[in-house]
């Protein structure tokens, strides 16, 4: 069963996915017990100086279960998770699983505006994380820090493995990020077969450059998917290279996972940095476009395999294979990771449907009746085709989103934002290209009184609690919005204005 505000596979389907061993019953709660027993004391977390063997790690996850009950959390409580890259995270997001309290994966980046809504989103009872005074103000109940989390190991419920493990968050095509429902048996899914895909194995050592919380580096295979093989995982502060390069030198790290715009970054620190790499034997890139220019650098300046990885948190993987033709690597996103998935392209949309992708965001009834077709296929947002050799190209999107460096930014979002300053009349924000970035925020705005300047909406932004990645980049004010024959805002034509200076802005608005 799952809970309630969750939508389920059909029966039948499930039925299938059961008979066929994609859906295995296993309870992510389980595992680090199960990992202890096979891989012992191995290496399965490092950080900074802290190194935790798979024993270790279960004997800490068992700790902190046996805390939720005695802070009076229960099975099928939410409870925000916002931790960086730390092995706490690892613990306390495993720890959830075994005592079936259901983890909401808040970004490390998350102010109040965020978690504020992920709360009351989810009804979250508590918070597990170091912005006390933040979770407070927002009147939740159990504000704990990943110490406060200790308790003699006790027995808990078996969890059902069709339930609600985690919930991951939507990249977000509208005001603020939707809970993406993960089920024990999709994510252990998903998980085996991308380990499989990328042949993971207890040699491995996986760098966690990015956030840990991203369904990227924690299970595409990540991290659940490298300690499922016996793999170490190594979590890094932060993406930049100078750190990073630094770990994979010390660790002799095989595996890491970047967004672009990292990729790029360590790509130009190569020129000066010399660490020794050439223990890197695949570095995946994904989470949005990847330009074909800087895909055909990534093997001869890194030394090490490329693998294209177009993906979402709401399920569906498309990865470019180890052994696929350079060519194909460089200019396509691969194929769907599972024979399961299900994939077909409408009105040049890609729709999705398969064992690990979501059947409904969320407590979100009126979203999920547009996001997904009667048939249960998940409305990705992006365009795509496929070309003679059978891969995926995305082409583009009709999600309103930017997405900044790894990170995606819903345009309604930071538009409700702007209108709220008393200065600004109308707010329409589009990306513009950016080299560094791929795609920097830019927003048009309409004011009839004194124009604000860009300082000065950012600090009023900032003020209400929002993200500081989602601050406009650069502002723009004109007379009127452009409008599509339907009468909404031309953003198309917004955004061509947007990387071209030059080109003319003269819009009136139809009455
Ligand atoms: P998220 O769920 O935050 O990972 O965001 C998923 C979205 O990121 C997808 O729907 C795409 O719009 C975009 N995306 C992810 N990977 C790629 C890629 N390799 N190329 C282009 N867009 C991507």
């Amino acid at each position: 069963m799952m809970l309630a505000g969750c939508t389920p596979w059909p029966e039948d389907l499930a039925a299938y996915y059961r008979s066929r061993h994609v859906w295995q019953g296993v309870a992510l709660g389980d595992l680090p017990a199960e990992w202890a027993r096979e891989f012992g004391d191995r290496t399965a977390l490092v950080w900074r100086d802290e190194r935790l063997s798979f024993r270790d790690l279960a004997h800490r996850v068992d700790r902190a279960a046996a805390g939720f009950a005695r802070h009076g959390i229960e099975p099928g409580d939410r409870v925000v998770l916002q931790l960086p890259n730390t092995p706490d995270f690892v613990v306390v997001a495993f720890a959830m699983f075994k005592a079936g309290v259901k983890a909401v994966f808040s970004l490390a980046s998350h102010r109040s505006n965020e978690v504020g809504h992920l709360a009351s989103v989810s009804g979250a009872v508590g918070y597990v994380g170091p912005n006390h005074d933040m979770a407070l103000s927002l009147g939740i109940e159990h504000v704990l820090s990943p110490g406060d989390l200790d308790g003699e190991p006790v027995a808990h419920p078996a969890a059902d493995p069709s339930d609600v493990a985690f919930f991951l968050l939507s990249g977000g095509t509208t005001a603020l990020p939707k809970l993406i429902p993960r089920t024990h048996d999709d994510y252990a899914y998903q998980t085996r077969i991308v380990a499989d895909l990328c042949r993971v194995s207890a040699d491995d050592v996986y760098l966690a450059a990015l956030p840990v919380e991203f369904n990227f580096t924690w299970g595409c295979p990540g991290v659940v998917g490298t300690l499922h093989r016996g793999g170490t995982v190594v979590l890094a502060d932060d993406p930049g290279a100078d750190g990073c390069f630094e770990l994979i030198a010390r660790e002799r790290v095989t595996v890491t996972s970047l967004v672009p715009t990292v990729a790029h970054l360590w790509l130009e620190a190569r020129e000066y940095l010399d660490d020794d790499l050439s223990s890197l034997r695949l570095v995946q890139i994904g989470g949005a476009r990847l330009q074909p220019e800087l895909a055909a650098r990534i093997e001869p300046e890194l030394g090490c395999r490329l693998q294209q990885v177009f993906g979402m948190a709401e399920g569906l993987l498309s990865m470019s294979r180890l052994d696929d033709p350079a060519d194909r690597v460089i200019a396509t996103q691969g194929r769907p990771v599972s024979p399961f998935d299900e994939i077909r392209i409408a009105d040049g949309e890609l729709l999705a449907r398969g064992p690990y992708t979501l059947r409904g965001y969320y407590n979100a009834a009126e979203h999920n009746a547009t996001a997904f077709t009667e048939d249960g296929f998940y409305r990705t947002g992006d365009l795509a085709s496929v070309t003679p050799d059978g891969d995926l190209v995305i082409e583009g999107r009709i999600k309103d989103v930017v997405i900044r460096g790894g990170d995606k930014i819903a345009a309604g979002e930071v538009e409700g934002h702007l209108l709220t300053h008393p200065d600004v009349d109308r707010a329409a924000v589009v990306p513009v290209p950016d080299e560094f970035l791929g795609e920097r925020i830019y927003a048009f705005l309409v004011s009839r009184r004194v124009r604000p300047s860009l300082t000065d909406l950012k600090r009023a932004l900032h003020e209400r609690g929002l993200a500081d990645f989602k601050l406009p980049d650069r502002i723009e004010f004109v007379d009127a919005f452009p409008l599509t024959p339907l009468g909404k805002v031309d953003k198309k034509t917004l955004a061509a204005a947007a990387a071209d200076p030059l080109a003319a802005r003269g819009w009136k608005e139809q009455a």
